[in-house]
């Protein structure tokens, strides 16, 4: 992985290039960003630069020195990768699944924590990173690197480091050995103890357009589709997973359909057969049920006020927005996205989906009737 080989944030990448070549690069990294905006490839492009052996000013890692190829597939023995597991009794850290995770990383480098745990069986599980995994950086950091030249610890979600993992790593981010850098990559400062935090320097990942999505050197971007650039908002890792799912549109629409008819006109058997149909669909489909709720409400909102809808889907969803657009209003359309925002945020933080969607619903109806207040 080198710099050109990941979607836009031309800023950030310009001043870590710069960090390199002049070897100003901080100890301790934090590349910030939401699950999926670029956090991890570019993680890995900056450890590839770090450790090329023949570095080149644009792009960073040659790709062709023995460095690059082993970086490239996370199989440098100086480059030691930290994802999140699901704990059982055949895994224990996330050396046990290095196979599955390059695997994944492979076909999709803006792999979401979703993907992951999909692909791991672990949607309904609770993913961590155990102490275990700081014992083993701990360990290989006290060993000699093996080409001399730097040491790097890449931690993915570090947020699902526990307690015990992080108290276990703040020593060596307080004072790395030399030669030693630490990079974590996505999700926000918020997430992490505040002690962790003071110890790294952290640049933020933004969103990229469009445009630089499908930018024709990023080989993984083939299959995006138009509506799921439109719904990803610049997460070009949630774009691909929408793109995926653009087969299950109807299904969505279906849902949401049936969702906020219940929500109108409660009836209490038929709203929660439905509310149990979305949370046994998994995490990540209720993650795209809340965001096509967003895109819902939107399109809604100009149909009311007399444009023509962006994009409609298909016929069924052009018929739905036609009858919805009568019950949203500038007035509600607000609170009505703001609610499947934060309902989106605690999804996201694995909290229990049925009183979630509940809850969702409940709120919804005195949305969609001021009266029932
Ligand atoms: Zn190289």
């Amino acid at each position: 992985m080198n710099y050109t080989l990941t979607a836009g944030q031309y800023e950030l990448k310009k001043r870590l290039r710069v960090q390199v070549q002049h070897k100003h690069l901080p100890h301790a990294i934090f590349l910030s960003g939401d699950d999926g905006i670029g956090a991890l490839p570019l993680a890995h492009a900056l450890a590839q630069h770090i450790l090329c052996q023949n570095p080149i000013v644009e792009q960073g890692g040659c790709e062709t020195c023995s460095s690059c190829l082993q970086a490239a597939t996370w199989s440098h023995p100086d480059l030691h990768l930290v994802f999140p597991i699901i704990k059982s009794k055949d895994v224990r850290q996330s050396n046990d699944l290095r196979a599955a995770f390059r695997n994944e990383y492979k076909k999709n480098p803006y792999l979401l924590l979703d993907d992951w745990l999909a692909c791991i069986d672990g949607e309904q599980k609770q993913p961590v990173i155990p102490v275990d995994e700081a014992h083993t950086v701990l360990h290989n950091l006290s060993l000699t690197s093996y080409e001399g030249r730097a040491k790097i610890v890449v931690v993915w979600q570090p947020a699902l480091m526990n307690t015990e993992t992080s108290n276990k790593l703040l020593k060596i981010l307080e004072e790395p050995p030399q030669h030693t850098y630490f990079i974590l990559a996505s999700g926000s400062p918020d997430e992490l103890l505040p002690t962790i935090v003071s110890r790294l320097q952290t640049w933020n990942c933004m969103g990229v357009s469009e445009q630089d999505m499908q930018n024709p050197a990023l080989p993984y971007c083939n299959a995006l589709t138009q509506q799921g650039m439109q719904l990803s908002h610049g997460n070009l890792g949630l774009a691909l997973q929408l793109s995926k799912a653009d087969d299950f549109k109807n299904e969505l629409l279906d849902d949401f359909q049936h969702f906020m008819r219940q929500a109108f006109r409660f009836n209490a058997q038929l709203a929660f057969t439905r509310i149990e149909a979305i949370v046994q669909k998994g995490r990540s489909y209720q993650k795209r049920f809340l965001m096509y709720g967003l895109h819902i409400f939107r399109q809604a909102l100009l149909f009311r006020e007399h444009y023509k809808a962006l994009s409609p889907h298909s016929k069924e969803e052009l018929a739905f927005l036609e009858k919805f657009a009568a019950f949203i209003n500038v007035k509600n359309c607000e609170p009505l996205a703001e609610l499947f925002s934060t309902h989106l945020y605690y999804v996201e933080r694995h909290a229990n989906p049925k009183i979630l969607f509940t809850d969702l619903l409940f709120l919804s109806t005195e949305h969609l009737n001021p009266k029932s207040k």
